[in-house]
């Protein structure tokens, strides 16, 4: 696989736009198509050959990648896209049983399943410095890095497919988890009338600490939650998979049941397409009856 592997790109949301753009420039043919097309337009000034449908950018393409909302949306679109001896680098957050029919799907398209979900936000994807977590046949890895090196600072190899996705769930399980706790802990400042800055400015620098402690912390605090970086409706999703894997592998979870039982609240409520940190306004007092 050389940079003159046509990629086709199926979803330009949030983190399909900028992958597709960063493999336009690092050189790739760029084949994209997204639901909802004008989303997709601003890529053809980028140079990214804007496809109608999904079987039209599978069309001739080397690499078929997904970079959509949930497994219905990936199980949907991709087959039509599929075609014998492409690879399949299927990067959305689809969990275990539907990383699993994905795999069927491409065994029945006879086509190479690499399972690669990434950390990173918005602005990882933009900066090109996604982590991918790949997964898959190991013949095909070493073809691959030059792809994945144009959306990621980091691509680690964690075994068969699936693999990938399981790293993902853990660390989506510890990030859901980082947000809602900031989340209470932002609430039971403002609460005890305790200046939630002084809270961020004593764990600064320190083992308690963390950019996204510090990020998503003044976002609370500002009440800004637009542009969104992740979605809490995918948030929401996500945690909904996490749930779904530990009752499969018999694992008791009971805070991130808690958590997820929130985001699906907080998404009933419409704030779902806000970023995940507005989990915070289900508890704000400021906000609680609305
Ligand atoms: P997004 O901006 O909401 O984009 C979602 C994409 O899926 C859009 O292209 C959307 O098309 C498409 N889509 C939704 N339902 C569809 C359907 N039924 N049929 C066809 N297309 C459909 O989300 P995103 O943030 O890019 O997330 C994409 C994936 O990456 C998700 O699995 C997410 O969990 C994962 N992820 C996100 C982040 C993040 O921080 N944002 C980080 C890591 C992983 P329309 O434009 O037509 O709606």
């Amino acid at each position: 696989m050389t940079s003159r592997t046509t990629v086709a790109v199926l979803g330009t949301g949030i983190m399909g736009a900028p992958i597709a753009r960063n493999l336009t420039r690092a050189g790739f043919p760029v084949r994209a198509w997204n639901r909802s097309a004008d989303k997709a337009r601003p890529l053809a000034e980028d140079g990214v050959h804007l496809a109608p449908s999904p079987e039209d950018a599978g069309h001739g393409a080397d690499v078929v990648l997904t970079m959509l909302a949930d497994a219905a949306a990936v199980l949907e679109t991709a087959p039509a896209a599929l075609a014998d001896g492409q690879t399949w680098v299927q990067m959305s957050t689809i969990g275990l049983e539907g990383t699993e029919r994905a795999a069927a799907v491409a065994e029945d398209h006879r086509v190479a399943f690499v399972d690669a979900p990434v950390l990173g936000s918005r602005q990882a994807a933009e900066d090109g410095k996604l982590t991918v977590l790949a997964s898959g046949p190991s013949d095909g890895r070493d073809a691959l890095a030059p792809l994945f090196d144009a959306v990621a600072a980091r691509t680690t190899w964690v075994g068969e497919a699936g693999a990938g996705t399981r790293l993902k769930l853990v660390a989506n399980a510890w990030v859901t988890a980082m947000v809602e706790g900031l989340a209470e802990t932002i609430v039971l400042a403002e609460g005890l009338g305790v200046d939630p800055h002084s809270f961020l400015d004593a764990i600064a620098g320190g083992q308690m600490d963390s950019g996204y402690a510090q990020a998503k912390g003044r976002a609370m605090i500002d009440r800004s939650f637009e542009p969104p970086a992740f979605p809490l409706h995918l948030a929401a999703k996500d945690l909904g998979l996490i749930v779904d894997a530990a009752g499969r592998h018999d694992v008791d979870v009971p805070v991130v049941e808690a958590i997820a039982r929130r985001f699906r609240e907080a998404t009933e409520r419409g704030l779902g397409d806000l970023d995940m940190a507005a989990t915070f306004l289900a508890g704000a007092r400021d906000q609680r009856s609305s």
